[in-house]
């Protein structure tokens, strides 16, 4: 395979989610700048991931983006467990004393935490190619070719190294020639990105626990929360909640508190526990929700996890001995 004049600088991301964006803000602030590929043309506007933690805000903050994230969302002070039928709280766990510099969740839906991420990486140098899908991939010990479709058609091209951060149903992972193990039949949500109207203050994840299952209500910016509900799988073609089924849920489940309106996205979803057997296989490496699927599960972080500058240090230790044949 002839992969022409590399440097350290051709590794590609492909995904511009909120892993595969912080994977490409690290490595151009490590002096790699990555080529990044996104199917999507546009953002997308699903809320999704919206609890972001201590260790991924340290990490968010070293890539000098955390005041304009929080700037977008709400700084969650505590996590309080309620009694679903009554209302009557159970136990209140105070982050305060939490020891890190950031002793609190900030709350902050997706499409926020995206375009900050895009914004920082526009500054770092990093352009986002939008409506650009990886179909295909080729490896040996020298490098990566790889088949990218856009509307002007499919060009194969020589990199070095391939960051997959492409998702649950990642292709690079699939392209790697590898798949995930683990449990495949997980917990099932109803969920709701939705106004409230309510009395509970807006500064604390309540968990209002009920015999038919939990609720969880976390509160976004202004009157903005995301609301979700364990239920039973709705199956194949439940199609998406409606308003009323979540605020049926609601009135049973979170002591009547909680009025839902406006409603943004509501969608089922189920969590599932898997993970590849190994993150990196020869020049291509897997991050995010591509290596474990875990929609929704919460540890490890998947931004904790790009963000890692152990890792990407890794990974750009890697990038920078492409000019050593027989680095790998
Ligand atoms: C319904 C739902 C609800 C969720 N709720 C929560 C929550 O409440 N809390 C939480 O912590 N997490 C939640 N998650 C999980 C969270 O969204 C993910 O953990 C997180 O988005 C993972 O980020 P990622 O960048 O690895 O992957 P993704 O966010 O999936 O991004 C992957 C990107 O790659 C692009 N892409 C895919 N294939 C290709 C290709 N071949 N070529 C180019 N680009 C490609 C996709 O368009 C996408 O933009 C939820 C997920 C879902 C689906």
């Amino acid at each position: 395979m002839d992969h022409g004049n590399r440097s350290g600088d051709d590794v590609l991301v492909v995904g511009a989610g909120p892993v595969g964006l912080t994977a490409a803000c690290q490595l151009a602030r490590l002096g790699v700048r990555p080529r990044v590929v996104e199917t999507l043309e546009r953002p997308t506007t699903e809320s999704r991931a919206v609890g972001v933690h201590a260790r991924s805000l340290e990490m968010l903050a070293a890539l000098d983006v955390l005041p304009r994230l929080e700037s977008r969302g709400r700084r969650i002070a505590a996590l309080e467990m309620v009694d679903g039928r009554t209302a009557r709280t159970r136990a209140r766990l105070e982050l305060g004393d939490a020891p890190t510099r950031h002793p609190y969740v900030l709350d902050v839906a997706r499409p926020d935490t995206e375009a900050v991420l895009a914004e920082r990486a526009a500054e770092l140098g990093v352009v986002v190619e939008r409506g650009v899908t990886l179909t295909a991939l080729t490896q040996d010990a020298d490098g990566v070719e790889v088949a990218l479709r856009s509307a002007d058609g499919e060009r194969t091209v020589p990199v070095g190294w391939v960051v997959g951060a492409d998702g649950g149903h990642s292709t690079t992972r699939h392209l790697a020639g590898t798949h995930l193990e683990g449990g495949f039949h997980g917990q099932h949500f109803a969920m709701a990105d939705v106004d409230v109207d309510t009395p509970l203050s807006p500064d604390t994840i309540r968990m209002f626990t009920h015999p038919d299952g939990m609720g969880i209500l976390f509160p976004l910016a202004g009157t903005r929360a995301r609301i979700m509900f364990f239920v039973d799988p709705p199956g194949p073609d439940a199609g998406a909640p409606t308003l009323e089924q979540i605020q049926a849920l609601a009135d049973a489940r979170m002591g009547g508190r909680v009025r839902a309106h406006d409603p943004r996205w509501l969608t089922y979803f189920e969590i599932h526990h898997a993970q590849v057997p190994r993150y990196r296989h020869g020049r291509v490496l897997l991050a995010g929700d591509a290596a474990p699927a875990r929609a929704g599960d919460h540890a490890p972080d998947p931004v904790a996890d790009s963000a890692d500058p152990g890792l990407v240090r890794r990974y750009l230790d890697d990038a920078l001995r492409l000019t050593e044949p027989s680095a790998v």
